[in-house]
């Protein structure tokens, strides 16, 4: 581990409260900027880009129709996908990166890595962590239900991500530099307590419910961040994401694959779901809408597709249906 990285400076004012005079490079999707564009007047955006996919080579296709302009500062309006290209785009600009959540949809906000499409897997690549954050909480109440606090998932997973962590220390199988940390572990375990009693004022769009749940998933990045790899909150739940997002196709959001995949990987773990089952349900994330017959057939090729993508060892190594 060479660095340690850090959260974003956090702001909490409302989005019309912005007054931005240097030139914007605005990284956006349409939904999102058509929803809040008519607070954010204070932006003096030079270029727009729109992003609609997760891959290096789109991303740096759109940088390159850009050279021409001269933004000094780039803001990311919109979720997951919106933040994770504008630390790409940014970082290659060396610019300096603004995010404006437009729902509490994932951690990527608050992440120095961006997860790109690749080879039918997700992969995360360092860029950074942008230097602001804005945080609006009216405006994040005012997103749609589903996708509004669905960065509970983000949080969730450490229920199965951290068990696994457990799991390969058992079994020998944690590689230099992922070794368990008991009190790592312990700290996931009251975040992810945390994050279950404020499921459900989050869900209903409660500002301290809201503010609760961007604190846990403050404190999520931030434990990832000191000992440099994501094991505490990312293992076979995510894993069975990847996978199936290769079958429920790429426009879905984070939160409705990871959300059923983390009810699914608990249960082959032993743990008790009706807690985790009713924080998902309170923040609206839909956990029926993957097909049975395509969670068969993702489980079935889950142990080959996590030794083929080099995932660091979990349950989903040894299942065997
Ligand atoms: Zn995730």
């Amino acid at each position: 581990m060479k660095q340690i990285w850090n959260l974003p400076k956090v702001d909490l004012i409302p989005f019309s409260e912005i007054d931005e005079k240097r030139p914007v490079l605005l990284v956006t999707s349409a939904p999102a900027w058509n929803a809040v564009k008519n607070n954010l007047r204070g932006l003096n955006i030079i270029e727009t880009i729109e992003i609609t996919e997760a891959t290096t080579g789109y991303w740096d296709n759109l940088q390159s129709k850009i050279v021409n302009l001269n933004p000094e500062i780039v803001y990311a309006v919109g979720g997951g996908l919106v933040a994770d290209a504008a630390k790409y785009i940014s970082v290659k600009l060396n610019l300096p990166l603004v995010v404006l959540p437009t729902a509490l949809s994932v951690d990527a906000y608050i992440t120095a890595a961006s997860g790109i499409r690749r080879d039918g897997c997700v992969y995360y690549i360092e860029t950074k962590v942008p230097e602001n954050l804005i945080l609006d909480l009216d405006t994040i109440a005012k997103a749609p239900a589903s996708i509004q606090a669905a960065g509970i998932t983000d949080v969730m997973s450490i229920a199965t991500g951290a068990w696994d962590w457990k799991f390969a220390h058992e079994r020998g199988k944690n590689p230099a530099g992922m070794e368990f940390i008991p009190w790592v572990y312990d700290n996931a375990q009251s975040i992810l307590s945390g994050v279950l009693d404020c499921a459900e004022a989050a869900g209903r769009g409660d500002r301290d419910g809201l503010k609760t749940l961007f604190d846990c998933l403050c404190m999520e990045v931030q434990l990832c961040n000191q000992i440099g790899h994501s094991r505490p909150e990312e293992g076979s739940e995510h894993y069975f994401a990847y996978a199936v997002e290769n079958e429920m196709g790429h426009g879905l959001p984070h939160g409705d694959l990871v959300g059923p995949a983390i009810l699914l990987i608990a249960r082959f773990q032993g743990l008790d779901t009706l807690r985790l089952e009713k924080s998902l349900k309170a923040c609206n994330v839909p956990i029926n809408n993957i097909p049975q017959d395509t969670v068969d057939r993702t489980l079935q090729i889950l142990p080959a597709y996590s030794e083929q993508h080099n995932l660091p060892f979990g349950i989903a190594h040894t299942l065997s249906t």
